[in-house]
């Protein structure tokens, strides 16, 4: 399996010279299984960047075919999906939405159980006050499917979709190919008692890669626990590096990876991040932009 970070931060896009090395685009994962097929993870601004390079394959023909598994709906997470441009190559039919010939397709998957929330969501981003071209009017066929609580099967690959703990709910994603697993776990929090999310735990069990939220260092998310003041991030519904190899640990995880990282880090704040997991769990790293991992 084939994993490539397209986009790492959380929150928003934070572009500059003090984030050159992480990157500074949002959440966006692009994951080729062994037959090939697309799966991407959310649509954050990392997205725009993935487009580009799809539409030099089947993608720029109206030939190309992805699967958008979406973590949940917050902005960071569905921003790029308008500047996605293989959305906008074909020329599907309006009045009975069957595609020509020419004509990419994007199956989008998420929670359904909150009025239809993802297609109302991308739908809304979408209208006239927001962007100028409505969803109605993109080339490509799209399609929309409920993911949560149950295991579906895209080609090869097994998709397990659990809730995980963050504001107005997120999806925990373990993505099953053959004898190798991905398990992405972003905008989650710990629980506060100490254990862990039984869900998370269930999914990150002997995965070969758990890509972990880490956007808060333990002193930034619990200040007094340090003996230091400053607000609290507790309930932000992110989490720490400590917890993460916390997880890696108890689930018997290969190798860890940070991602989500603050928009207020610089390149070296997110390598003080990745430090923390490393002494804790050594096959650690923090996600950059363009990391591929190959498993
Ligand atoms: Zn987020
Ligand atoms: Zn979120």
């Amino acid at each position: 399996m084939f994993i490539k970070f397209w986009g790492v931060r959380g929150s928003v896009p934070v572009p500059g010279k003090d984030t050159i090395f992480f990157g500074g685009n949002t959440t966006c994962m692009e994951i080729r299984p062994s037959d090939n097929k697309l799966l991407i993870i959310d649509a954050g601004t990392g997205i725009r960047l993935l487009g580009l390079e799809l539409l030099k394959s089947d993608f720029g023909k109206g030939r190309g075919e992805a699967h958008i598994l979406f973590s949940h709906t917050h902005w960071d997470h569905i921003q790029g999906f308008p500047f996605f441009m293989p959305a906008y190559v074909g020329h599907r039919n309006d009045s009975n939405r069957k595609p020509d010939k020419s004509c990419n397709k994007l199956h989008l998957y998420g929670v359904s159980d909150v009025d239809e929330r993802l297609e109302v969501t991308l739908r809304g981003q979408m209208e006239h006050f927001y962007f100028p071209v409505d969803m109605e009017n993109l080339g490509a066929l799209i399609k929309f499917h409920p993911i949560q609580d149950k295991t579906i099967k895209i080609g090869s690959v097994f998709v397990t979709a659990k809730r995980l703990i963050h504001p107005n709910g997120v999806l925990g994603f373990r993505i099953q190919d053959g004898n190798k697993t991905l398990v992405v776990a972003t905008d989650c929090e710990h629980p506060s008692d100490g254990t862990i999310d039984s869900n998370l735990l269930e999914l990150a069990k002997e995965a070969d890669v758990l890509v972990y939220d880490s956007q808060y260092s333990p002193e930034e998310y619990n200040p007094s626990a340090f003996g230091a003041s400053g607000p609290t991030k507790i309930g932000w519904g992110h989490s720490t590096p400590l917890e993460g190899a916390k997880v890696a640990i108890e689930a018997g995880v290969k190798k860890l990876v940070l991602t989500h990282h603050d928009p207020l880090h610089n390149d070296d704040d997110v390598r003080r991040i990745e430090k923390i997991a490393q002494e804790n769990f050594p096959n650690s790293i923090a996600a950059y932009e363009g990391l591929v991992i190959q498993v």
